[in-house]
């Protein structure tokens, strides 16, 4: 199997081939052909198996055969993680899977001073990686607007419950538009996380590894 088979586009096999990338993972070939059919993706899978690219790569596809021209670019995606290593990772990853497609992205994360994050967002990105503090934080004070976002990411969803981010998630969730792609992703499946995949998911591809 290839990232060609999985209807990967040019731009992104470039950037998958300068890193190296010859076959998909177990996890990106169950994950990209559905996600890319926009369809919801429930993932069990843990840091390690290629997820971020799982969940990457077909959102940068849609963001860029879905352009927007002479508008103001507005927040489209958003990657949510629990902790700040997670989001610098993520952040990094975009860095390269979005070289040659033009998308945009940025990473905001609590524990430091919001101005730099802050400037990028002003900027405009297509793409934008948070912790649910510091982007609850920025909602508040009107600097994000969540009203654009057609793909929603929840990442590593147990450990965002075992940090007691369920609240955060509960005040986030209201805010995001009701007609979006959600892709779960979690390393274990607790009758906790069960209950709150099932209240924010469409009719799921399941994916396991
Ligand atoms: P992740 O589970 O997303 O944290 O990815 C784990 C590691 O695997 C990262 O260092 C990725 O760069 C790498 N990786 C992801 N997908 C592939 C692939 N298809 N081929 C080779 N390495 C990969």
């Amino acid at each position: 199997m290839t990232f060609k088979e999985l209807n990967i586009i040019e731009p992104l096999l470039r950037a998958l081939n300068e890193k190296g990338y010859i076959t998909p993972t177990p996890i990106q070939q169950q994950a990209i052909l559905p996600a890319l059919d926009n369809r919801d993706i429930l993932g069990l899978a843990q840091t390690g198996t290629g997820k971020t690219a799982a969940f990457s790569l077909p959102i940068i596809q849609q963001l860029y055969q879905n352009k927007v021209h002479g508008k103001k670019r507005e927040i489209r995606a958003l990657i949510l993680t629990p902790t700040r290593e997670l989001a610098i990772q993520i952040n990094e990853s975009l860095n390269d899977y979005t070289s040659y497609t033009g998308i945009r992205h940025c990473v905001i994360y609590g524990g430091v001073k919001q101005n730099a994050q802050v400037n990028q967002l002003k900027d405009g990105v297509d793409i934008l990686v948070a912790t649910p503090g510091r982007l609850l934080d920025l909602m508040n004070q009107g600097i994000v607007s969540l009203n654009s976002i057609s793909h929603f990411v929840l990442d590593e969803a147990d450990r965002m419950l075992d940090m007691g981010f369920i609240h955060d998630i509960r005040r986030l969730l209201p805010k995001l538009p009701k007609k979006k792609q959600t892709l779960f992703f979690s390393a274990t499946m607790p009758s906790s996380i069960a209950v709150l995949s099932r209240s924010i998911l469409h009719d799921p591809v399941k994916v396991e590894v």
